[in-house]
């Protein structure tokens, strides 16, 4: 028998198996999808079998040498998954594999995540055990454990030595070890609501769809009950014996949508998520591969889990970039749902109070079914929403909060209701600047100005790590003229802590949560009201709900509209509906500040007015005319390398060759300098295709691709429908 092995080398022209002889001995045991060492030039490495063939063309094939594990399979519909991933993306196959495997299983690991419990049992029958009780009535410590043992056995560790000791030598009891998860999910309070009429409206139409490989768009209004209506889906999907994947675009929302599911589906549940450590992820995966649990709740990656018996994929938060990766391979979750769904014939949901324009198109097209929740639940209604004109305020030295900002905080803590304040921007000051001769600091490696951070007093690039101590003369001038511009979350910190200083304060924000666990221990401590006021970026703004929390402020609102990019209006829009929607979601009615330099900006508008459609509509217009997505595809290549002068030749090369090989209706703009230059010392051009159909693209893209494998100078970036240019 022989074996097509694809290994796992680095270099991206070795994409391809080669043929082995499965010796005799591994005969029986072999299978595909399976990790196996195999000979390759003078080194042994690890690759995955892909095929089994009883014959072959090939000359002298070497032996296979040995299996890596037995418990990685990757799966017939992993293996075809992986192909897909590939394709889309135009990665490496092995990639595409070592993507959708935990680091755990990667190809190249060998390290054991198994976690055992030893547990002491008794060896002998009762009569024995009462015999040697008997004869030994000064042994306290022994008879003790002996009578405990009776009851049934006990953990190792929770029983003192030398007298354990003694009775293991005896041989009167034994160790049992066990395989244990480190992972125990338990329900703690098990709530099931009866669903509203909107609600039960949604859920027939998506349980019609069950065992069809269809897509729905859940479009409900923030508070509106789309967790409640997927679990009743959820629910009946088990009860069926098969599986869900659910999907949230980050880990701050991992921790309440996990204790929802745990409350209700206790051991049925699986968590898949970067902040696991690899031993947890090791044991959820393998929880899953044996099919222990019928639901998997993840970021981004869980889309990969290898759930059999897929009944439901559900999208929560759809409209979330998270659910594309940025670097290789540039996949998109909801592209792999869709290929999964068609596998198993089975429903993709995707949920969100402001879906994606690409995703309520293909709705408005049929593509998708459209199904809809227009109300919160209950009393709850949507917050009214302020939009404050920080001119005017700029005038009164109010330089972060405006006096009505001020006032409402005020207000609320008098109720004692808690409050949230939204900057996307982390960091104290965004601008450090010598006032005597005007110097600016910026990274010395990257196209970007330094961030201060005052609680460790350094300045920092946000891009490459770069970290310097503030220094308290200018390096230019050497005058004592240092300043810092720029709004951070740390500087709204420091204000409200001067201004509310009998309060509690807490700020959620990426220097805050970096510890794993951290994001739990604030987000319980926000649900335990152990905290009044709330700071965060938009890592608070997304499917949290606290029903406390009455007000949002958004501290500035332009810091997201002035992101030189095409969807800033659109992702504007959903992240200050978003975050609005964390207001008023319990009995208090919510309230919404939103300060800014532009108050009669549309998109501000459209947030006030809760008007989804009229700035999806208004959106739409802006793309049709500058032919962006959804009216044409978009496929971004960035050329980078050392060598400015090199790269600005290769970069135009690379252009005039993508416009001779694409048909001419297909536009290449570029090469332009990225929007950031240089990262890192790395300089990087950009490219972009915009298309309606262009059926050479992959094609003129690999050979590309093929042509810069090897230059060690120049290096290609492909991205297929990016979400940012
Ligand atoms: P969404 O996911 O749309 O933001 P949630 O599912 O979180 O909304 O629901 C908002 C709040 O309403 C939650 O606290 C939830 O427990 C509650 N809720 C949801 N459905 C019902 C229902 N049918 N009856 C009573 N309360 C409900
Ligand atoms: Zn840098």
């Amino acid at each position: 028998m022989y074996a097509d092995v694809l290994i796992a080398y680095g270099v991206k022209t070795l994409d391809r198996t080669f043929t082995y002889h499965i010796p005799q001995s591994l005969e029986e045991q072999i299978a595909v999808g399976m990790k196996v060492y195999v000979p390759f030039g003078k080194q042994k490495i690890n690759g995955f079998v892909l095929n089994i063939t009883p014959t072959t063309e090939v000359n002298d094939t070497k032996d296979i040498i040995g299996i890596v594990t037995r418990e990685l399979k990757l799966n017939d519909e992993l293996i075809k998954l992986g192909k897909y991933l590939k394709d889309q993306t135009l990665c490496s196959l092995i990639t595409a594999y070592q993507t959708m495997l935990p680091t755990s299983l990667k190809v190249k690991n060998s390290k054991d995540y198994r976690l055992t419990k030893t547990y002491i049992a008794l060896n002998k029958p009762d009569d024995v055990i009462a015999d040697y009780i008997d004869h030994n009535k000064r042994a306290l410590k022994q008879n003790e454990i002996l009578l405990k043992l009776k009851t049934g056995r006990i953990l190792k560790g929770k029983i003192a030595g030398s007298s354990l000791n003694k009775l293991l030598t005896l041989e009167l009891v034994r160790e049992e070890q066990e395989e244990d998860y480190r992972i125990k999910p338990h329900s703690l309070n098990h709530q099931i609501y009866t669903l509203t009429e909107d609600q039960n409206g949604a859920y027939e139409t998506i349980k019609a769809g069950f065992n069809q490989a269809n897509t729905y768009l859940l479009h409900g209004v923030t508070g509106s009950g789309k967790t409640e209506v997927y679990m009743h889906l959820v629910s009946d999907i088990i009860r069926q014996d098969k599986t869900v994947i659910m999907l949230v675009p980050e880990i701050s929302l991992t921790t309440q949508i996990v204790r929802r599911f745990y409350d209700r589906f206790a051991s049925e549940v699986a968590v898949f998520h970067s902040n696991l450590s690899e031993g947890e992820k090791y044991d959820e995966y393998k929880k899953i591969m044996n099919g222990e649990v019928h639901i998997v709740v993840g970021t981004r990656s869980a889309i990969f889990t290898p759930v059999k018996n897929l009944g439901l994929i559900i999208i929560d938060e759809e409209h979330s970039a998270n659910y594309k990766q940025e670097n290789n391979p540039r996949y998109h979750a909801l592209d792999m749902a869709i290929w999964r769904s068609k596998y198993h014939h089975c429903p993709v949901v995707l949920g969100s109070a402001t879906p994606s324009l690409e995703s309520m198109a293909r709705a408005l097209k049929g593509v998708y079914t459209y199904v809809s929740l227009k109300k919160r639940i209950g009393q709850a209604t949507l917050p009214t929403i302020n939009i404050v004109d920080m001119a005017a305020e700029y005038k009164k030295r109010n330089l972060i909060l405006s006096d009505l900002l001020k006032e409402k905080i005020m207000e609320r803590l008098d109720n004692h209701e808690q409050i949230m304040l939204l900057l996307n921007r982390r960091g104290y000051s965004t601008i450090i600047t010598c006032q005597s001769c005007g110097y600016t600091f910026k990274c010395p490696h990257c196209d970007i100005t330094l961030t201060y951070h005052k609680t460790n007093n350094n300045l920092r690039c946000h891009y490459c790590g770069y970290t310097v101590i503030r220094p308290e003369l200018c390096p230019e001038c050497h005058e004592k003229a240092i300043q810092d511009f720029g709004l951070g979350t740390e500087k709204v910190e420091r204000q409200i802590r001067e201004l509310f200083p009998s309060y509690r304060i807490v700020r959620m924000d990426a220097d805050t949560t970096s510890k794993k666990g951290s994001h739990e221990e604030i987000i319980r401590g926000i649900e335990n009201l152990e905290y009044d006021i709330i700071i965060g970026t938009q890592m608070i703004s997304k499917g949290l709900d606290f029903p406390r929390v009455s007000l949002v402020g958004i501290i500035n609102a332009d810091e997201s509209l002035n992101i030189p990019d095409f969807r800033s209006g659109e992702n504007t829009f959903s992240l200050l509906s978003q975050v609005s929607g964390r207001a008023g979601r319990g009995t208090i009615p919510g309230e919404v500040i939103i300060q800014t330099f532009n108050p009669d900006n549309k998109t501000l508008q459209y947030v006030q007015e809760n008007n989804y459609l009229a700035n999806y509509q208004y959106e739409m217009n802006i793309r049709k005319l500058l032919k962006y997505p959804p009216y044409y595809y978009l496929t971004s290549i960035k050329i980078t390398g050392k060598d400015y002068a090199l790269l600005s030749q290769e970069a135009t090369k690379v252009a005039t060759f993508l416009r001779r090989k694409l048909s001419p209706e297909t536009i290449t703009l570029g090469p332009t300098p990225a929007s950031v230059f240089k990262i890192n010392n790395i300089y990087r051009f950009q490219i972009i295709i915009k298309y309606r159909h262009e059926i050479k693209l992959k094609e003129v893209l690999k050979e590309l691709d093929n042509e810069y494998i090897l230059n060690k100078n120049i290096n290609i970036e492909i991205d297929i429908n990016p979400l940012r240019i």
